[in-house]
């Protein structure tokens, strides 16, 4: 079959024949009919420090998919042939303390799709039955690829509730855009983002956002303070990476209120103003990794096969799998939402 393989550990990937993979007892088999590139599939492909950590080539790239189950494993109880699925890509141990306790995203043991096994760029894909997801048939197979990265956008927005309440995104790249459109929908009164590329603030718009702001050019503080009559927002979502644009967000979120991160920092030692920007202001901070499994991919999957939630402005660019590399370069250059290839 063809797949698109980090092949050496240096920059690029390979787009060649491989084996079909092989499948066990409790796996199943997947015909991938669509797959989304990731932030970290760029990370992986651009071979950047985590990266370097991280992969051991040779191994398929990409976790984010959606497809039809075409063989299952003799131990294989819910899903069946035919079935449309797509994929939690964090595969739990289901012994640790945190699996036992409820927390199977933070698994002490935790193996991830397209990371530590091969991904889903690739005509086929087995996965154990365990982290497969059945989704409607209707579902269009773009939105049933994308519904992993909205499970973290579902997280971020969802930490605690939003209805009638003003929020502020710092960086609407792919997760941010999703997370616009969940708080839009999910009931927030006012919502104002900040990014530096105006590509990715014309979609925030489209999703629903209310303010946008080019944090290059504008005074992002100025703004939000402006919007909320200087009281600051009730929610920030910190989905940039950013240690500048986690400051901004901090400093104008009002006292009490609730902040969730999902953005990773190049650099891990952020210098954070806390006494005045955090605890004198009895800030409540989440950090958010994953997706509960499976809750937020039942909510994820309501918002969508409802009709609620449409994520069509996010899918910006579709490829055939071989092209791989032009999606790269535009999630590169910041000149894309969510890029779908077809095997
Ligand atoms: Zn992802
Ligand atoms: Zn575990």
């Amino acid at each position: 079959m063809k797949a698109v393989v980090k092949t050496e550990r240096k920059r690029g990937a390979a787009f060649m024949d491989v084996p079909e993979p092989e499948f066990g007892k409790k796996d199943i088999l997947v015909k991938v009919k669509a797959a989304a590139i990731c932030g970290t599939d760029l990370h992986i492909y651009q071979w950047n420090k985590w990266a370097e950590e991280k992969i051991n080539p040779p191994q398929i790239m990409g976790h984010e998919f959606a497809g039809e189950v075409v063989a299952v494993g003799k131990e294989v109880r819910r899903v069946k042939v035919g079935d449309f699925i797509s994929a939690e890509t964090h595969i739990s141990c289901g012994h640790c303390y945190q699996c036992l306790t409820g927390h199977p995203e933070v698994c002490e043991n935790l193996r991830i799709l397209g990371v530590s096994r091969d991904g889903a760029f690739a005509e086929y894909i087995a996965i154990p039955e365990k982290i497969a997801w059945k989704n409607p048939e209707n579902l269009p197979v773009e939105f049933a690829a994308i519904q992993e990265p909205l499970g973290n956008a579902v997280d971020t927005v969802l930490a605690e509730d939003v209805a009638g309440k003003t929020v502020a995104i710092t960086g609407v790249g792919p997760i941010g855009l999703l997370a616009v459109g969940v708080a839009r929908v999910s009931g927030a009164t006012k919502i104002i983002v900040s990014d530096l590329s105006e590509y990715h603030l014309s979609i925030a718009k489209k999703m629903g956002a209310d303010v946008v702001v080019n944090a290059a050019e504008t005074n992002f503080k100025e703004v939000v303070m402006e919007e909320t009559k200087g009281l600051g927002v009730d929610v920030g979502l910190e989905m940039s990476g950013s240690e500048r644009a986690f400051n901004d967000l901090l400093s104008v979120m009002t006292p009490s209120g609730r902040v969730s991160l999902l953005g990773l920092f190049g650099n891990d030692s952020v210098s954070v103003p806390l006494n005045d920007n955090v605890i004198f202001k009895k800030l409540r901070i989440y950090g958010i990794t994953g997706r509960r499994i499976f809750q937020t991919w039942e909510i994820v999957s309501r918002f969508l096969s409802s009709g609620r939630l449409d994520v069509s402005p996010v899918i910006t660019h579709k490829f055939p799998l071989k092209d791989f590399e032009k999606g790269m370069e535009l999630m590169e250059k910041k000149l894309s939402g969510k890029v779908i290839l077809y095997p």
